[in-house]
């Protein structure tokens, strides 16, 4: 059987197999046809049926997804509560929502600088330029504090050590002048 539309009128015409070739005859608007040699098929037996494969196992996973993939076996009521109460859930499948995807960024306008914008910037620059100046400042007396202790305890030092070599050369001293004197008789 050959299935065909008119070319014309537009209805289905149905002709045997033999007809091929054959002239033929809309019998609605009498239309005059060669009758094709193959039925016009858009697509090969083999890829509908692979379509309807894929169809039936999408229905199929569909099902599944809605009302879980096993009813569970009878149960007695105490079972069922604990069920009800702390057994595991099934994961309910999302069939309404897509996917969710990541929502798209603020779009950028590209656009030239305005007045505005580089005066922001400049503001900006001079607000950085100041706060490093500030803390260069900050830094530098710091500096300062710390070779200013640094001296004091240089000078600290060396007059601990200044003053315990006199102790030391006066202690001598005090000796030499003892050993000196002569022992009284
Ligand atoms: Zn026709």
């Amino acid at each position: 059987m050959i299935r065909l539309k008119c070319e014309r009128c537009g209805v289905t015409i149905r002709c045997a197999d033999d007809q091929a070739g054959k002239r033929m005859s809309c019998p609605t608007c009498k239309h005059k046809f060669v009758v094709p040699r193959r039925p016009a098929r858009k697509y090969s037996p083999l890829l509908l049926a692979a379509g309807a494969l894929v169809g039936l196992v999408l229905i199929v996973w569909v099902v599944w997804a809605a009302t879980g993939p096993t009813s569970p076996p009878e149960s007695t009521p105490a079972q069922t509560d604990a069920r009800k109460t702390n057994g595991p859930t099934r994961p309910t499948a999302n069939l309404t929502r897509e996917p969710t995807r990541p929502a798209p960024g603020p779009r950028r306008v590209r656009r030239e600088p305005t007045e505005e914008d580089q005066k922001r910037w400049q503001q900006e620059e001079e607000r950085r330029l100041k706060e490093w100046e500030a803390q260069d400042t900050a830094r530098r007396i710091q500096k300062e504090i710390d070779h200013a202790k640094w001296i004091a305890d240089m000078k600290a030092k060396q007059n601990k050590e200044e003053e315990e070599r006199r102790r030391e050369a006066e202690e001598a001293k005090r000796r030499e002048e003892l050993q000196q004197t002569p022992p009284t008789p």
